[in-house]
């Protein structure tokens, strides 16, 4: 069918409504990248015919190029001020559904697109058909397949004659050797996998000001500082999720992996030596710790040290930092090492087995080909008039906002100029 006379554009999501993804998901914000005047610059009088497939691209789309000029400020206020808004996101995503109901945007729910062919006719699953000039593909990547983004614009693209960029998870949770009941030679690690002794006795614990290395097969590659999660995914949080990308890719390639983390990163080993030192010397003049068995002195000082739900997890991983020394038939001398201790603070070692996979990464990185695509238009080398924007392209980056960013940036300038593309109808 052809679109009605009235209609600009058609945004066809898979699910129930748009902002599915952006809603839930939605931690940082992207950076604002609207510049009003140039855009209805650009929009001025430009009659659209496309139609687009995702909430985020879409109502990036939409709003960038048919929001007359006060509407966009708002809406980049909105995106702007976000954090003050956490609670009020689906405001947000109202606000743009809204703005692209205003300006003829249909937006048809629940459509499954089965196909496109050039030319272009888009055929749902259930045989509708739409014939469009201009076909802007923001389907997404992998990641999240429940939020609908199941990878079909990849195929779609592949099919077109596309190259396709081997795709992978990233910003994902990264699983520690032993963390898991059960380990197989697969790298993708279920998130539903039982936990182990050791992964039992870390999950849930936040580490702040951290220091985390990344080392691929024994040389270190990066090293962030900042806050780590222990979850019943794995290794989490935002310096987690920042090197889990390298991390993830060299696993990939059969690549050893193994994370180093630093639990004072300001102070040398040396000063960390003399301080653990001291505190010991404090716990063992401490009248109150005379009746305390040398373990139990020993889990006083890690508590110096470290969060107390740590100690569980640094102590069955360091078991060098206590030695038995046997004295006699009934007779056993606890020992602790303290400078064992201070090198296990400084270097607490963690050979990565996987990743957990699609399923909750937050993005997938790889994906079509950027070469097969103008950067200054998103439009294909390959088959004029397709455009396509956000995370079906090769393109991911850290946290921070940015990829919500890239699908907002791209989906802008695909829909600039798929409209600038077309002749000017009133
Ligand atoms: C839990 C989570 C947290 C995140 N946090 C952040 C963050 O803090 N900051 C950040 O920058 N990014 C974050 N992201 C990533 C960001 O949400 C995505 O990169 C971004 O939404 C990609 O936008 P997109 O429009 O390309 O694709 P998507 O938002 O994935 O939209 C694609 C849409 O296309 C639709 N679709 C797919 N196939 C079909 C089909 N065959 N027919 C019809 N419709 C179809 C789907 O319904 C899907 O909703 C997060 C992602 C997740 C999952």
């Amino acid at each position: 069918m052809a679109m009605e006379p009235n209609t600009k554009a058609i945004a066809v999501p898979n699910g129930p409504a748009l902002g599915k993804k952006v809603v839930p998901g939605m931690t940082k914000t992207p950076q604002p990248i609207v510049q009003p005047k140039e855009i209805a610059q650009a929009a001025k009088g430009d009659a659209m015919r496309l139609m687009v497939s995702s909430p985020g691209c879409a109502m990036s789309t939409c709003m960038r190029l048919l929001l007359p000029v006060e509407r966009i400020a708002v809406a980049a206020a909105l995106l702007d001020h976000i954090e003050r808004l956490v609670g009020s996101l689906v405001d947000v995503v109202d606000t743009l559904v809204a703005a692209c109901h205003s300006l003829g945007v249909k937006i048809v729910t629940e459509a499954e697109v089965a196909s496109i062919e050039p030319g272009f006719t888009v055929t749902l699953t259930d045989g509708r058909e739409w014939e469009c000039a201009r076909l802007i593909v923001a389907t997404g990547g992998l990641s999240y397949p429940t939020t609908g983004s199941t990878g079909d614009g990849l195929r779609w693209a592949e099919a077109l004659g596309h190259r396709i960029v081997p795709t992978f998870p990233s910003l994902t949770a990264l699983v520690p050797r032993g963390y898991k009941l059960t380990e197989d030679k697969d790298l993708h690690i279920d998130r539903s996998t039982p936990l182990s002794e050791l992964g039992q006795s870390l999950c849930g614990v936040q580490l702040k000001n951290i220091q985390l290395s990344l080392s691929i097969e024994g040389t270190e590659t990066d090293s962030e500082f900042g806050d780590i999660d222990f979850t019943d995914g794995g290794l989490e949080g935002p310096v987690g999720f920042q090197l889990s990308r390298k991390a993830v890719k060299a696993l990939v390639n059969g690549s050893r992996v193994c994370f180093t983390l630093d639990l004072k990163p300001g102070v040398s080993l040396t000063d960390l030596t003399v301080r653990v030192k001291e505190l010991w010397a404090e716990i063992e003049k401490d009248p109150r710790s005379r009746r305390v068995r040398e373990k139990e002195r020993c889990r006083i000082l890690l508590g110096k040290l470290m969060p107390w739900d740590l100690i569980p997890g640094f102590t069955a991983t360091h078991p060098e930092i206590i030695t038995l020394e046997r004295r006699g038939r009934a007779d056993t001398k606890v020992w602790v090492n303290l400078v064992s201790i201070a090198k296990a603070l400084k270097a607490w070692q963690f050979e990565i087995a996987g990743y957990v996979g699609y399923e909750r990464a937050v993005v997938t990185a790889g994906g079509v080909s950027t070469d097969d695509f103008v950067a200054k238009t998103m439009e294909s080398r390959i088959v004029p008039g397709l455009y396509l924007c956000g995370e079906v392209l090769d393109i991911d980056a850290d946290t921070g906002g940015y990829n919500l960013q890239l699908a907002f940036a791209t989906g802008a300038l695909a829909g600039l100029n798929a409209a600038k593309s077309l002749p000017s109808v009133d």
